[in-house]
């Protein structure tokens, strides 16, 4: 039975996370372990968008006291200076000199299933670490709903590799099933979730965040996250993540079969994505395309840093006299560039929102691809 400690509100950080190492992780002395944080991308932690630097150099003390080789790093998902970004979002100085451009090493990988005939670049600390520590952070998010311990591992496939797979997933539905072979490669032995801020809305980096001074500690991700659910006052089997690594038997996501220490708190109204009915509207063909929401680029917002265009692997955005448009035709509604945009100035409509210019551009498409 997968083990999962829930920290009371208010617990001193590091007593919370003493307590979870020393439950979950007694022996970590001599071991290689990777720590693997959420760097999405160049966020200030005051944003909530990447794991706090204190939870993370709590983490690092506990381990570096109990004499374990700690190795911190995460592949952002934005291409560009890595070390910049770890200095912005605070996780390089929280690493204590533990900090390691884990891009820089990659070993090939064959996935399976549906996806055998694809290989891709993994980095190679994912296979060679003793023990693996995934430190995400709770999370809403615009194309899965949530984003907590099964994606955070999706920062172990580095640079533009990650926008390479959207196009190879493109719906929420089969994006999930990617995550989850991605995540199956290689499972970590111990997740602990920051959920001392969750965030609501249009996550993973433009949403507003909840305290909730939480940490969630379990010996099973895919257990944690079916409890980082709950909290967001969602069903875990909804998540269609959490529904594929069930049914791949990668973990337990009914609460009632879990050893629970601590009390479960909820956040009441709390706010899901804009793009909740396009998620849900992927699994059934004839709705997706009705469904799907197209990013707007809010120009008085947009500082014209072009990290969108770089990270859109469809060209979909396109530059044109300094300002960025785009391109509705080539667009497979991703959602990377909202999450990258570190203005905010992407804005993701509710399915509602827009109905008629997405049904416009529908029939415009068709009829463009017919004659
Ligand atoms: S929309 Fe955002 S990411 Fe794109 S150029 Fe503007 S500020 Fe940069
Ligand atoms: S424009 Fe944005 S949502 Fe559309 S394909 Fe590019 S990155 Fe994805």
């Amino acid at each position: 039975m997968s083990k999962i400690i829930i920290t009371a509100p208010g617990t001193p950080l590091r007593r919370s996370i003493d307590h979870i190492l020393g439950s979950l992780c007694p022996q970590p002395a001599g071991k290689r372990i990777w720590v693997k944080p959420n760097m999405l991308g160049p966020f200030e932690p005051a944003q909530g968008v990447t794991t706090s630097p204190e939870v993370l150099e709590a983490v690092v003390d506990a381990l570096l006291n109990r004499r374990a080789s700690v190795v911190v790093g995460d592949n952002p998902g934005v291409p560009g200076n890595q070390e910049g970004i770890a200095a912005i979002t605070g996780i390089l100085n929280a690493s204590k000199g533990c900090w390691r451009n884990i891009g820089a090493d990659a070993s090939k990988i064959r996935l399976a299933g549906r996806w055998s005939d694809v290989t891709i670049n993994i980095s190679s600390i994912w296979l060679q670490a003793d023990m693996i520590i995934n430190l995400p952070c709770l999370k809403t998010h615009a194309l899965t709903l949530m984003t907590g311990a099964i994606k955070n591992m999706f920062g172990g496939v580095p640079g533009r590799t990650k926008s390479y797979l959207h196009t190879l997933a493109p719906s929420a539905k089969s994006f999930a099933e990617l995550l989850v072979e991605i995540y199956s490669i290689r499972p970590p032995e111990i997740t602990i979730m920051d959920a001392l801020n969750v965030m609501e809305g249009n996550g993973p980096s433009g949403g507003r965040l909840r305290p909730l001074g939480v940490i969630i500690g379990g010996d099973n991700s895919v257990s944690v996250d079916a409890v980082g659910s709950m909290i967001m006052g969602c069903r875990p089997e909804k998540i269609p993540l959490l529904r594929e690594a069930y049914r791949r038997e990668l973990g337990e996501i009914d609460p009632g079969k879990l050893d629970v220490e601590g009390e479960i708190p909820l956040l009441p109204r709390f706010k899901m994505p804009s793009t909740t009915m396009a998620s849900i509207a992927s699994r059934f063909n004839p709705l997706a395309a009705i469904y799907a929401v197209v990013p707007q680029i809010i120009k008085d917002k947009c500082i014209r840093c072009g990290l969108c265009a770089r990270t859109c692997r469809s060209r979909a955005i396109i530059e044109k006299e300094a300002l960025y448009f785009i391109d509705y035709n080539r667009c497979i509604s991703c959602y990377c560039c909202a999450e990258v945009c570190p203005r905010q100035a992407i804005r993701l409509p509710s399915a509602r929102d827009d109905l008629f210019q997405r049904i416009f551009h529908l029939f415009a498409k068709r009829f463009r691809d017919e004659s």
